[in-house]
C-alpha cells in the first residue's frame, strides 16, 4: 500500500523551508557549521524575547490550560482593539478580532473562507510565498502583480490593473514587504485602494512588520485609509516582539462588515473548528502590546536592526554585478544579480551551490514567485560583523561562479 500526497498539493510550493534545507541539515550532520540566512527567526540571532512578555506568560500559565473562546481571549482582543485605535483604524470592536497560532494560520483561514475554485487573488511578485501557497490550496488562482525594483519595489499599479478579471476577489498587500523591504507611501496605497474600490475586491493586508521601519519611512496601515472597504489586517508577535516560536498573531476586520456578513460567518466557523489558538501565547499579546516597544530602539539610528540593515545593504552593493535597493522596513534584503555579469539560469541550483561551497543558506528569488532567476533573499538579522563576513563570502563565491 503506497500513500501519496494529495493532488491538491501538486501546485503548492513553499521554498523558504524547501529542499535546500535537507542539504543544509546533511551538512550540519557531517559536522559543518551552516549560516542559516533563510528564515526570519530572530531567536536564532541572539534576539531575546522581551522579559515582561515571558514573565507574564509564566504567571498566566496555570490559568491557560483550558480551551478559550475560539476567536481568542477577550483581554488580548481588547489590547488589539486599542492598538488599532491608536493606529487610526476606527470602528473596531473585539468581535472584529481573531487571534491565531501565528499570522500563518489566520492567512490560511482567511483564504479558505473566501475562495471558490478558480477565484483569483492578486498577490505581489515577489511575495511572501505562503500567500501563493494557501491561495492554491484553497482552490484559488494566484495572479501575481509585479513590484517595480526601479521604483523602490513599489507595486506596479498598471500591471495590477491589467490583471484584474471578473474572477478577482481580493488583493494581497504586504507592507512593509518581505522579501524586498519596501515600505509603501500613501499614494501607492491609495492607488491600490482605488482599484479595490472599482472592482469590489477585499483587501488582505499583511502588516506583520508594521513596527519594523527605518530612516524616514512611515508605515500607513492600509485599513486606516479605507474605512469604506472590507480590509483584513494581519499582525502578530513573531517579528516585532521576537517571539516567533510562541505562534501568536491576530486578524482584524474593518470596513462595511455588513457586506461581509456571510464571509465572516465562514471565518468564524473555521476559527471554531480549530477550537482556539494556543492559550499561553494569547496571554503574551496583552503583555506585548502594553509593554515597552523596544523594537523602535532596535530600528532607530544606532539600533541593532538598523545597523545590520545598513551593513548588509552596503556590502551587497560592493559585490561586482550585484545591486540592492535599500530596505526601508522588515528584516530582509533582496539583491539583484546582474544577468550580464552573473549568468544564472537556475537560481535554486545557485542557492544549493552557495550552500555546498560556502555553507551559507539563502533563498532563491523564484522561491518568492519572482519570475526570473536573478535575485536572492538574505536576512538582516545576524550581527553586523557576521553579515559582513557572510556577504564577503557570497561575493567570493560569485566571482568564480558559472552555470
Ligand atoms: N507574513 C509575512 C510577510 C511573513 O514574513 C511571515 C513570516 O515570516 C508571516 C506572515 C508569518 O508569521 P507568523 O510567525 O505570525 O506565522
Amino acid at each position: 500500500m503506497e500513500f501519496r500526497q494529495s493532488s491538491k498539493l501538486s501546485e503548492v510550493c513553499y521554498e523558504i523551508r524547501g529542499p535546500v534545507i535537507e542539504q543544509a541539515n546533511a551538512l550540519e550532520e557531517a559536522g559543518h557549521s551552516v549560516l542559516r540566512l533563510n528564515t526570519g527567526n530572530p531567536a536564532l540571532f541572539g534576539f531575546e524575547a522581551p522579559e515582561e512578555i515571558v514573565q507574564d506568560m509564566i504567571r498566566m500559565l496555570p490559568r491557560a490550560h483550558g480551551y478559550t473562546d475560539s476567536r481568542g481571549i477577550l483581554s488580548a482582543r481588547r489590547a488589539v482593539v486599542q492598538r488599532c485605535q491608536s493606529m487610526g483604524l476606527t470602528d473596531v470592536d473585539v468581535d472584529d478580532v481573531y487571534l491565531g497560532n501565528g499570522v500563518s494560520e489566520l492567512i490560511s483561514m482567511a483564504t479558505q473562507a473566501l475562495l471558490e475554485d478558480g477565484d483569483e487573488v492578486l498577490i505581489p511578485a515577489p511575495d511572501y510565498p505562503l500567500w501563493t501557497a494557501v491561495t492554491t490550496l484553497a482552490g484559488g488562482k494566484p495572479v501575481h502583480y509585479l513590484c517595480d525594483e526601479s521604483a523602490d519595489w513599489y507595486p506596479d499599479l498598471d500591471d495590477m490593473a491589467s490583471k484584474i478579471t471578473d474572477r478577482t476577489r481580493a488583493v494581497v498587500v504586504i507592507n512593509p514587504n518581505n522579501p524586498t523591504g519596501a515600505v509603501y507611501p500613501k499614494e501607492v496605497l491609495d492607488g491600490i485602494l482605488d482599484l479595490a474600490r472599482r472592482h469590489g475586491l477585499m483587501v488582505l493586508a499583511d502588516e506583520i512588520y508594521d513596527q519594523i521601519v527605518y530612516d524616514e519611512a512611515v508605515h500607513h496601515p492600509i485599513a486606516s485609509l479605507a474605512p469604506d472597504l472590507v480590509v483584513l489586517t494581519f499582525g502578530g508577535l513573531s517579528k516585532t516582539y521576537r517571539v516567533a516560536g510562541f505562534r501568536s498573531g491576530w486578524l482584524v476586520v474593518t470596513g462595511p462588515k455588513q457586506h461581509a456578513r456571510n464571509y465572516l460567518e465562514g471565518l468564524t466557523m473555521l476559527a471554531s473548528m480549530r477550537l482556539c489558538p494556543n492559550a499561553p501565547a494569547q496571554y503574551a499579546i496583552q503583555a506585548a502590546l502594553g509593554g515597552r516597544q523596544s523594537i523602535h530602539e532596535l530600528c532607530a539610528p544606532g539600533g541593532r536592526l538598523r545597523e545590520q540593515r545598513d551593513r548588509a545593504w552596503e556590502k551587497l552593493n560592493e559585490i561586482p554585478g550585484v545591486s540592492c535597493v535599500k530596505p526601508k522596513g522588515a528584516l530582509y534584503a533582496f539583491p539583484r544579480l546582474d544577468p550580464a555579469v552573473h549568468k544564472i539560469h537556475d537560481d535554486e541550483k545557485f542557492v544549493l551551490d552557495l550552500l555546498l561551497r560556502e555553507k551559507i543558506q539563502v533563498v532563491q528569488g523564484t522561491g518568492f514567485n519572482w519570475p526570473r532567476p536573478d535575485h536572492f533573499r538574505i536576512l538582516t538579522l545576524p550581527y553586523a560583523d557576521d553579515l559582513d563576513a557572510a556577504v564577503s563570502r557570497i561575493g567570493r563565491f560569485l566571482s568564480g561562479y558559472r552555470q
